[in-house]
């Protein structure tokens, strides 16, 4: 990597150190974390800088704050409590993002200690009003968080596709911007399959943001020798080949795009489930798995089915590098997790010494984890939008802004 990193920084004792986190963690309905991998991923970093006797100054964003009101379940309070329990050192917490309050607890900082700032998309939205400074990069926000320490170490792998205030704003503001550990352990393991995969590599794509990643496709025909497509985007291409859906969900301005690929497909990398569990509404219930010629217009597909699972396993097993973004179906409800959970149980029974594995993708991973499979991966990734970018083969703006070495 042609980055500057933590090994560029030297006599950092006493300094002020602006650390970027990705501390975007799922919370529950009463606001407890649900998933505290962020968290964990971060703390080679912090504990390294700590080490060395910095004064920590953290950002992160959490969740989306699109109106005023959204400020009352997104305070990063809930997480600065939790990295305290993990940690023999102090984390104080400021319940600003800049002003008199912010400025003072920078000011009392002490060596080995660590402040965090509140949620930086609380600047988003200003006395009910959308501003987007944080989220459009403003320059006067960037400059002030950029005030406020020495040295900007950015370690936030899931907002590194995104040019915002608090990572692409503060590197710009600063003389010396490095890149933090977890950011340097994503890319080596994403090079793995992106610039130097062990072949075959199968690519495994899946979830619902179709129009976020039926773009990708287009690089991973390059760089795969597979694709095995399941979860929502599986309808598009089913529609787009004039296939009964049903209510299933369908992007109806890419069903083109899908055509496309399956026309130009000429060596086969695109594989469709043959199988579906359909069920009537959007509800737990028992499925009837059916061929995807037999969907019916009232019902709509929420899982792969057994002979999908059958295919795609027989093609994983003879992969020697996987890459998955997306569960395969719903698997929030107990009925649609098997198909999910059949591919963790495959990648799993391959093993890790015979098959590079990562998975990326918020809800694929956290749904990997809660299923028990979270050491059976080559890795997890913190970062679904930034390695699905990598995967589409762009540069990361904020990995871009770091100075070179
Ligand atoms: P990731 O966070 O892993 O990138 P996405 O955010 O794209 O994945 O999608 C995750 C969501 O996709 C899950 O909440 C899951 O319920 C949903 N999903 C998977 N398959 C289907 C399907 N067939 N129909 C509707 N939603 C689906
Ligand atoms: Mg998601």
């Amino acid at each position: 990597m042609n980055k500057k990193t933590l090994d560029n920084l030297k006599d950092i004792e006493g300094k002020k150190v602006i650390v970027r986190v990705d501390f975007n963690v799922p919370l529950d309905k009463n606001g407890n974390i649900n998933d505290d991998n962020r968290i964990l991923m971060a703390l080679p970093t912090i504990k390294e800088l700590l080490k060395k006797g910095a004064k920590l100054i953290l950002l992160s964003h959490l969740g989306r704050i699109k109106k005023e009101s959204d400020k009352a379940t997104k305070s990063l309070k809930v997480v600065a409590e939790a990295l305290n329990q993990k940690l023999d050192a102090t984390v104080k917490f400021v319940d600003s993002t800049r002003g008199v309050a912010v400025d003072e607890a920078v000011k009392d900082l002490n060596e080995g200690q660590i402040l965090m700032l509140e949620n930086t998309r609380f600047e988003d939205v200003q006395n009910g009003e959308v501003v987007n400074y944080e989220s459009k990069n403003n320059p006067n926000l960037a400059k002030y968080w950029a005030n406020l320490g020495d040295i900007f170490v950015n370690d936030a792998f899931g907002t590194a596709h995104r040019s915002h205030a608090s990572n692409v704003g503060i590197a710009n503001n600063m003389k010396i911007a490095v890149v933090g550990r977890l950011i340097e352990l994503e890319l080596r393991m994403l090079n793995k399959v992106v610039n130097e995969p062990k072949r075959p590599l199968v690519a495994i794509i899946g979830g619902a943001k179709v129009s976020d990643k039926i773009n990708v496709i287009a690089n991973l025909l390059k760089i795969a020798d597979k694709v095995l497509i399941g979860g929502g985007m599986s309808y598009t291409f089913f529609k787009s080949l004039g296939k009964e859906v049903g209510d299933s969900l369908v992007e109806n301005d890419k069903l083109s795009l899908a055509k496309s690929y399956l026309d130009n497909d000429h060596a086969g990398k695109i594989e469709l489930p043959v199988d579906i569990a359909c069920v009537k509404e959007f509800a737990d219930t028992k499925p009837t798995y059916r061929a995807i010629d037999n969907i019916s217009s009232s019902e709509m597909g929420l899982d792969i089915g057994p002979k999908t699972v059958a295919k795609y396993k027989k093609i994983i097993e003879s992969a020697q590098t996987v890459v998955w973004n997306g569960p395969m179906g719903v698997f929030e409800f107990k009925n649609f997790a098997f198909g999910t959970e059949s591919i963790c149980k495959t990648i799993a029974n391959v093993g890790t010494d015979k098959l590079f594995s990562i998975i990326g993708g918020g809800d694929s991973a956290s749904a990997a984890i809660k299923m028990g499979f979270h050491d059976k991966f080559s890795y997890i990734s913190t970062g679904g939008g930034a390695s699905l970018a990598l995967l589409e083969g762009k540069k990361l703006p904020a990995i871009e802004a770091i100075h070179n070495n």
